[in-house]
């Protein structure tokens, strides 16, 4: 009998140190030795598994020589001293703490190691007082770990987090009744130690080695369901016993006859299994729905969640608006109180901009960069999958995370992270802070928060491209300020320019014909005179009289340019024949075109029909097309006057075209060239006089011509290959009249629109 618990022993330590190597290895294969708390922890097991061979070494292997068993015991004495101490630490890099360990740690872990090597020394002799001076700082040590462990779980607010801590302290619990047990002095009780030991140990790699760890407190309560379950079906049947065996001594003492009372039990034994069936599962389903309420709180509906989220998202267009929907649908679902959207904008670097839109709660509206490397922002894009603050802070991946990023993370202070993908394109993400019940986000919850985050992308992209539009609406309402502005500034300085002219061409007007007169006075005055000096006056007083001529013309231009500038031109219509205005309009030029050597053609001008017009003003225009056109054809050009009646839709029209063979226009001009002072080129480059070839003007007379034009309702414009010198491609200078005046083809429509039926003649 007494070999028994030697074998058991015996057996027992050798398990455990084969358990504390394997759980080595376990730790080794699964998260390598790199971190602190790997490499403390690999160390704890190897303490571990040498202390426990060591320990059951001297009652055990007594065959073995003794200076074996002495130094085993020597070890076993030392390894139990390192194993407190090497606890509280790893409890400490375990919960993060950095630094050193407090004063009553130091302390005691002091005091342990001296005891140990003093009395192993035999410096204090002893076992009565040195063995429970052990125990008592043995206990101090592992008490420190657990109190620790302890207040961190109370300053934990992230459940996820507490779940770990809490897992730890489990271990530890167990881990200190196992060791506690060694002290035992009693074998019988010492020997459970090792397997409660190991079991803690266990619990310990499996918290060191993996992140997710089941949550503890869900754990409980669903044994708990489990364990209420048994304990009702057990009452059940326990009644239906009680009834039987109740029913059955009643019936024996009852006065009836042993076949009626046959009868009854017959009865009874067909009843009662009968009640019980019926009953069971209702009861069971009844016990469970109280258990479930009272243990995990009421559930919701996933369904009718998911089905009151997309209704209540559609149709909103304002993204502050989607946030506060959203958020607020999900909190009350999910029993969540603060939660924000995430608007994620992918940049081309690979990185991506994030700006917070609240939904709930205190929210920190802090916007934030991604790097392009930067975890989380990997994780949420690639995985698709809910990303959990936990994740964030223990995944080994997240390690290398920016700073700045996990500071804003901390501002944040969210729970968990939900993707929004649209177009397999990040664009946001669902951020939502801790539950108000303090409970972890389950799966299921994950589940539906990611079904939850597919049905806001479209809402999400709908009210991106609103805000966007939004923007880009405010964007143009600015622009068209300014463009309101830039115009009225431009119309003031037009008319300032045109003042300025008309001003001007006043002002020249005086001294230009005194000058005039004065020259007319001298050649009269000289002409009867006959002497070379006389005559030489008489050149000079004719050239003066050409020199105001030419100043004449420009002043005049001036001041018609300035009328209508300012739409002053008065016109004084008469029916007039296109080949007239021609005709009168070519007069002036026919010596410039001898000395030109260039020809002038009419075309089919005599054709035309008579139209109305102001004849003065429409020969100004049409001779200022023909000026230009013998100023910019090189000399020996041709000029062809081309006419034809367009008759469209409406009321006839007479199309006019100056063509000749000079320059040309570039295209980039031919708009331009139509206003005032504009010229191609550069001016001082022209040459001056007005029939010279290229010959250099004040740049009106083409917008002359078109206020001319345009003030008769009609259009001019050009058309040309482009400006070359060489090659002379030409210009056409369209214009297209109106044969009747606008008053006149209103004053007919009025006369047609009074008459009820045509008049018979
Ligand atoms: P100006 O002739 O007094 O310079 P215009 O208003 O008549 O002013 O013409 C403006 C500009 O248009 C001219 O300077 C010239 O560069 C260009 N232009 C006008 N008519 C022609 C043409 N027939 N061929 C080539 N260029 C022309």
């Amino acid at each position: 009998m007494e070999e028994f618990p030697l074998q058991l022993q015996a057996t027992a330590t050798a398990a455990a140190a084969v358990g504390y190597v394997a759980l080595l290895i376990l730790t080794w294969r699964m998260r390598g030795l790199l971190g602190l708390v790997e490499r403390l922890f690999a160390a704890y097991l190897l303490v571990s598994a040498v202390w426990v061979v060591t320990w059951g070494l001297g009652n055990v292997w007594d065959w073995l020589q003794p200076w074996v068993v002495e130094t085993g015991e020597a070890i076993a004495i030392y390894t139990s001293a390192l194993l407190p101490v090497a606890l509280i630490m790893l409890t400490m890099h375990f919960l993060g703490e950095r630094g050193l360990p407090p004063l009553p740690v130091l302390i005691g872990t002091g005091l342990w190691l001296a005891i140990i090597i003093l009395g192993e020394r035999g410096v204090m002799a002893g076992e009565a007082v040195l063995d429970p001076l052990r125990v008592v700082v043995w206990a101090l040590l592992v008490v420190g770990a657990i109190s620790l462990t302890v207040v961190r779980y109370g300053r934990l607010r992230r459940p996820l987090h507490r779940n770990r801590v809490l897992y730890w302290l489990v271990a530890l619990l167990l881990v200190a009744v196992g060791e506690g047990m060694h002290y035992v002095p009693y074998e019988s009780v010492a020997i459970w130690g090792v397997p409660v030991r190991l079991l803690g140990v266990s619990l310990m790699t499996y918290a060191v080695v993996t992140y997710s760890l089941p949550d503890i407190k869900s754990v409980v309560r669903r044994s708990l369901l489990r364990i209420i379950m048994l304990l009702t079906t057990t009452v059940l049947y326990m009644i239906a016993i009680i009834v039987a065996v109740l029913g059955y001594q009643l019936v024996r003492r009852t006065s009836l006859d042993s076949m009626q009372q046959q009868w009854i039990i017959a009865a009874g034994v067909l009843i009662i299994p009968l009640v019980l069936a019926l009953l069971h599962s209702p009861v069971r389903q009844a016990v469970s729905n109280v258990a479930e309420q009272l243990l995990f709180g009421p559930g919701y509906d996933a369904s009718r969640a998911l089905r009151d989220y997309s209704q209540s998202i559609s149709n909103i267009l304002h993204i502050e608006r989607l946030a506060t929907v959203a958020i607020e649908s999900i909190g009350t679902a999910l029993d969540v109180e603060r939660g924000a959207l995430l608007l994620i904008t992918e940049r081309d670097d690979g990185g991506a901009n994030v700006r917070v839109v609240p939904g709930m709660g205190e929210i920190p509206m802090i916007t934030a960069s991604f790097n392009p490397g930067s975890p989380v922002l990997q994780a949420l894009r690639d995985t698709g999958r809910p990303l959990t603050q936990y994740d964030i802070d223990m995944q080994p991946e997240f390690r290398a995370m920016d700073p700045s990023e996990r500071q804003w993370q901390w501002a944040l202070d969210m729970e968990v992270y939900v993707p929004i993908h649209a177009k397999r394109t990040l664009i946001g993400a669902l951020a939502l802070g801790a539950k108000g019940s303090g409970e972890p986000y389950q799966a299921q919850d994950l589940d539906v928060l990611n079904t939850l985050a597919g049905q806001t992308a479209v809402a999400l992209e709908n009210a991106r491209l609103f805000e966007d539009l939004r923007i880009l609406n405010l964007e143009i309402g600015q622009l068209n300020e300014e463009l309101t502005s830039a115009y009225r500034r431009l119309q003031k300085l037009d008319k300032a320019k045109t003042d300025f002219l008309s001003i001007t061409s006043h002002e020249l007007r005086t001294p230009l014909t005194q000058i005039r007169g004065n020259a007319d006075i001298l050649v009269d005055m000289l002409s009867g005179v006959d002497n070379k000096q006389a005559a030489y006056l008489v050149k000079v007083a004719n050239s003066v009289s050409k020199a105001t001529d030419r100043l004449e013309s420009i002043y005049s231009a001036m001041l018609d340019v300035s009328e209508i500038g300012v739409d002053a031109l008065k016109l004084h219509k008469v029916e007039i024949r296109p080949e007239t205005i021609l005709q009168l309009a070519m007069e002036p030029w026919k010596s410039a075109l001898q000395e030109r050597r260039q020809t002038l053609t009419f075309h089919n001008i005599e054709e035309l029909p008579p139209i109305e017009a102001d004849q003065r003003r429409m020969v100004q225009a049409f001779s200022n097309l023909i000026n230009n056109a013998i100023k910019f054809t090189p000399d020996a050009g041709h000029i062809d006057v081309w006419g034809r009646l367009v008759r469209g839709a409406g009321e006839p029209l007479v199309e006019i075209v100056v063509a000749d063979t000079g320059v040309g226009i570039a295209p980039e001009d031919q708009d331009m060239i139509f206003e005032r002072f504009y010229r191609v080129g550069r001016a001082d480059l022209h040459s001056t006089g007005n029939t010279k070839f290229k010959g250099a003007g004040p740049g009106l007379g083409l917008a002359i011509a078109k206020g001319v034009i345009e003030g008769h309702d009609g259009r001019i414009w050009v058309e040309s290959e482009g400006y070359d010198e060489e090659r002379c491609p030409g210009s056409r200078f369209h214009v297209l009249l109106p044969i009747r005046s606008r008053a006149d083809r209103e004053m007919d429509a009025s006369d047609q629109s009074k008459q009820t039926r045509p008049v018979a003649v």
